[in-house]
């Protein structure tokens, strides 16, 4: 049967946008359906105007720290609205780049919705018509979640919002420990709001090294961020021009605004899945194999939707895997593992391959090197914020199989690392490495003693 086309691409973001222009690129005709902007995610609500935001921010404690260094610094003020106001241009910009580089590419590329209808047929909502493909690669995202338990909840926004918000909050609640919530809370308390940040377990990040959680956590407190643990909201009520989240501990959170960041969720609604038998995981995501496949043959999804690992980079890679193998002759599976992360909270924390205790449930005997000190800088200015380093080495050939950062530019650092990590580096390849000096990353090749916690050390 022929088929309009040979790919139909559903969302233009960070996955989809990889996956149709390598497909295009090769010479399948491929059509790509984008409901709201090209770009996604990412950069229309995510990690691009994320970064903007900590930029703007860090440059806040930047005046503080100039005094230290022997700046005055006067009459320094902050325009939000003139922020706001260049950044957006600049995320139009870019949106305008990843349209261009699609229709480039020979991609046809429609602002509208789709839905499927059956198996090898779509919908197209706001045209009303109908198109079919041999292919369809689901790249559709995720979506911000609220919780439907919680009383007044419609009175919440959420991080689609914090790129809206034409005047400052003086005190937000951020309700959530996740990359999120973090990364806001150090953005706003950096430009002046007073934070409360609400979390339902005892620190913040789950899933990360258990001293990355608590430098951070020590971190956003030093920073003059209140923490509230253990508690989650139960209501949030209006009073005045204030709202109030009571909490399940009996306490209660006092703010101008009240951020829910408390995940996302696969962006699978209304899609029509249940129309062409697709399945969804526990989690909600389209369950796709190594290759991306689903259990329908011909249909296929990458990124967020899958709810593997949400990082752009992922879903690109996981967008290119599948284009090459599908229409390049070049079969492709992208590795999952030692993929590095960062959260941009401050000080920002990056991290490759696996925690302490990963490491120790998965291979038994490890060596632990870590180090904690005031940075260089930070001894003129006086900031007491603290840089957290940790090696995770298998004991038994000394492979790195985990590098744990918090401190300045540990993001940076952790992309150069996480390629000796992914190339099989042993304890031994760091040492032999020269350090840098004066750096901060020259502690990971410094490092010579192995860390013994105090209660396992001898009296
Ligand atoms: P998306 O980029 O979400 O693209 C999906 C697209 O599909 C969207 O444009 C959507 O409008 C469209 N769509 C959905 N349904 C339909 C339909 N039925 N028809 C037509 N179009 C449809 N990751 C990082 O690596 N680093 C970061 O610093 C970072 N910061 C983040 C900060 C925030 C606040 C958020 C929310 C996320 C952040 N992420 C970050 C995660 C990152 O943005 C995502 O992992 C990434 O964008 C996922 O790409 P994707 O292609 O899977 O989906
Ligand atoms: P996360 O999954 O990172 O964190 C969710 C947080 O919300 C957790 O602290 C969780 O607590 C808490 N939570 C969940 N449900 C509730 C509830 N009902 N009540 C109160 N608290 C709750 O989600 P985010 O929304 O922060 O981010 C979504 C994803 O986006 C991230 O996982 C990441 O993949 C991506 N992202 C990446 C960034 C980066 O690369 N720098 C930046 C931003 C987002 P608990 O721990 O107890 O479960």
């Amino acid at each position: 049967m022929a088929y309009d086309y040979d790919l139909f691409v559903i969302g233009a973001g960070s996955g989809g946008v990889r996956a149709s222009r390598l497909a295009a690129m090769s010479g399948a005709k491929v059509l790509v359906a984008e409901e709201d902007r090209a770009g996604g995610t990412c950069v229309i609500r995510g990690c691009i105007p994320k970064k903007y935001m900590v930029y703007a921010s860090e440059f806040g404690r930047s005046f503080e720290h100039m005094k230290g260094y022997g700046w005055k610094v006067e009459g320094v003020s902050y325009d939000h609205n003139l922020f706001l106001d260049r950044m957006h241009r600049e995320i139009d910009r870019l949106s305008g780049i990843y349209a261009r580089n699609l229709r480039n590419a020979g991609a046809e590329l429609v602002d509208d919705r789709a839905e499927f209808v059956d198996p090898h047929t779509l919908r197209l909502i706001k045209a009303n018509r109908t198109v079919t493909a041999g292919k369809i690669l689901i790249a559709t995202g995720g979506r911000t979640s609220l919780p439907p338990d919680v009383e007044g909840i419609e009175l919440a926004i959420t991080s689609n919002d914090m790129f809206h918000l034409k005047q400052l909050p003086n005190h937000i609640v951020i309700v959530g420990g996740g990359y999120i919530a973090v990364e806001f809370a150090g953005i706003l308390s950096g430009l002046g709001v007073k934070v409360c940040l609400v979390i339902r377990k005892e620190t913040v990040l789950r899933g990360f090294d258990e001293d990355v959680r608590s430098h951070v956590h020590e971190e956003l407190k030093r920073k003059g961020v209140k923490v509230i643990a253990n508690a989650s909201p139960v209501r949030i009520e209006k009073e005045g021009e204030k709202f109030v989240v009571r909490l399940s501990n009996g306490e209660t959170a006092a703010g101008d605004k009240v951020l829910f960041a408390i995940g996302r969720d696969p962006n699978t609604e209304g899609l029509g899945l249940d129309k062409v038998g697709v399945k969804l995981n526990d989690r909600g995501g389209v369950t796709v194999d190594e290759n991306s496949q689903t259990n329908v043959a011909h249909i296929f999804a990458v990124g967020d939707v899958t709810n593997r690992l949400n990082l752009t980079p992922v879903a690109i890679r996981e967008g290119q895997a599948f284009a090459q193998t599908q229409f390049m002759n070049l079969p492709t599976i992208f590795d999952h593992a030692d993929v590095p992360h960062a959260v941009f909270c401050q000080p920002p924390v990056g991290v490759v391959g696996l925690t302490e205790a990963e490491a120790r449930k998965t291979y038994g005997a490890i060596d632990i090197y870590r180090t904690k000190f005031r940075p260089m800088k930070d001894m003129l200015t006086g900031d007491e914020e603290r840089v957290l380093m940790k090696i995770v080495v298998r004991a038994e050939d000394e492979k790195v199989v985990g590098v744990h950062i918090v401190g300045p530019d540990a993001p940076e650092i952790i992309q150069a690392v996480a390629i000796a990590v992914k190339m099989g580096a042993s304890k031994a390849d760091f040492d032999r490495t020269c350090a840098l000096h004066p750096s901060i990353a020259e502690e990971l090749v410094t490092m010579r003693e192995k860390f013994i916690p105090p209660e396992l050390q001898p009296v």
